[in-house]
């Protein structure tokens, strides 16, 4: 939660400082600025706690890897599978939604859209851009495309152009580290700066956007990584285990897709998220 607070506080400085700066252009005006402060005040929304954000129902998040035709296994779909599986969730009235809806749900209780459902992917193949985009875009869905950055302009991996595009597309480009080394092994500053930092700015360079999202490698993360990840991401997205109750945005649970039946892939859906009892550790 101290985090969310420390980031109201920003916003907020940040608007009495407009609101100042705008009084100091107009001595008239010099008196109000105790009456500005009090309608600030009042208009702050008021963030949820992590107990709060814990109860809340999770929204599903699936997790894409590879999309290619060959032998099956739990990190790849056939294009023919993964069209069927938009296909289902449109047809059956599903909304896709981006990271900053989820946060705004989770953190101020806004509303999402009926059926909503948030689409990733991991590991920056090319078929991201080639297959699964278009695919989506045809049903009006957008997704959230998880760059490791050592695969720039690499074979099979998405060009730093197709990354480019897809967020002026509308979709949402966030980070998955440098190399994969999971969040565990971070352990000196070198390490943050390697794996976070520095690749974070390259991304947002190349996107023109800020990179406000993460996926942990291999799903894997401890406390510690969380509380350090809160300081660079909004949200950072782990597998099908338990949330953090202190920073739980930062642990938000998705499901990995493998080759399923459409039907497979709605039951599946509603097994991890809408049935699944409220999960948290430490
Ligand atoms: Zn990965």
């Amino acid at each position: 939660m101290k985090s969310i607070n420390i980031k109201y506080l920003f916003t907020g400085t940040l608007f009495l400082g407009l609101v100042f700066s705008g009084c100091t252009n107009s001595k008239k005006q010099e008196g109000n600025s105790a009456k500005a402060t009090d309608s600030v005040a009042m208009d702050k929304p008021v963030a949820n706690t992590s107990a709060q954000i814990l109860a809340k129902p999770e929204v599903p998040v699936l997790c894409y890897h590879r999309i290619e035709e060959g032998k099956k296994g739990e990190y790849k779909v056939s294009p023919a599978t993964f069209s069927a599986h938009m296909k289902i969730l449109a047809d059956s009235g599903y909304h896709s939604i981006l990271p900053a809806q989820l946060y705004d749900y989770l953190v101020y209780n806004k509303t999402l859209p009926e059926k909503p459902v948030m689409i990733t992917f991991d590991d920056s193949r090319v078929e991201h851009s080639t297959i699964a985009a278009p695919v989506m875009e045809k049903y009006g869905f957008r997704g959230v495309f998880f760059i490791m950055t050592i695969t720039y302009n690499k074979k099979n991996y998405m060009t730093t152009d197709e990354i480019a595009a897809l967020a002026k597309t509308g979709h949402v480009i966030g980070l998955h580290s440098w190399d994969h080394t999971m969040v565990t092994k971070y352990n000196e500053a070198a390490d943050w700066q390697k794996q976070v930092i520095a690749p974070k700015e390259k991304l947002e360079k190349i996107t023109g956007k800020a990179v406000e999202y993460w996926a942990y490698p291999n799903g894997v993360y401890d406390h510690k990584g969380a509380e350090e990840l809160n300081r660079y991401f909004k949200i950072s997205f782990s597998l099908s285990t338990k949330r953090d109750t202190i920073v739980p945005l930062q642990s938000v649970r998705r499901m990995i897709v493998p080759e399923w039946t459409p039907q497979g892939l709605l039951k599946s859906m509603r097994r991890t998220f809408h049935e699944a009892k409220p999960l948290s550790k430490n």
